[in-house]
C-alpha cells in the first residue's frame, strides 16, 4: 500500500511506521513528528491536501504522499494530518497552530467533507 503510521507515540514520542509494499517485504521504522510534512503544490506553495512521509528504513529511500482524506489507511492518515495541523497550522491559511485536537478535527473534517464527502472522516478523537 504505502508508508504509513502504525503507532502514534504519546507526548511527542514520534511515530512508528510501516512500509508495507517495500521491495523484498514490509519493513518498519520510527520517525519524529517533525519528519512528516505537507506536500507542495505545482506553484511551490504548501498543500493542505497532501502529506509526505519518507521511509526511514536504511537504504530504502521511498516516499509516500497521502491525501487528507486518508486513501487506503484513513484512520492513520487522518490522525497524521491532525497532528501536523496542531503543530504547524493548516496551510489553507484559515487555521493557526496550537489549537485543541477537537477544533483541529472539526477543521480538517471540513476539508475532507468538501473534497470527498461527509462519510469519509473517521477520527473522533486522538490521544495527544
Ligand atoms: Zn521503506
Ligand atoms: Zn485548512
Amino acid at each position: 500500500m504505502s508508508i504509513y503510521v502504525l503507532d502514534f507515540k504519546p507526548a511527542g514520542g514520534g511515530f512508528d511506521l510501516v512500509h508495507d509494499d517495500a521491495p523484498g517485504g514490509a519493513h518498519t521504522g520510527h520517525v519524529a513528528a517533525t519528519d512528516i510534512s505537507f506536500g507542495t503544490q505545482m506553484d511551490g506553495s504548501t498543500d493542505y491536501r497532501t502529506a509526505v512521509i519518507a521511509c526511514p528504513f536504511p537504504g530504502c529511500g521511498s516516499v509516500s504522499t497521502h491525501p487528507v482524506g486518508g486513501g487506503a489507511a484513513p484512520r492513520s492518515v487522518q490522525e497524521m494530518f491532525i497532528r501536523m495541523v496542531i503543530r504547524l497550522g493548516c496551510p489553507c491559511g484559515a487555521f493557526t497552530a496550537g489549537k485543541s485536537a477537537v477544533l483541529t478535527i472539526i477543521h480538517l473534517k471540513g476539508h475532507v467533507t468538501a473534497l470527498e464527502g461527509a462519510q469519509r472522516w473517521q477520527v473522533a478523537s486522538i490521544v495527544p
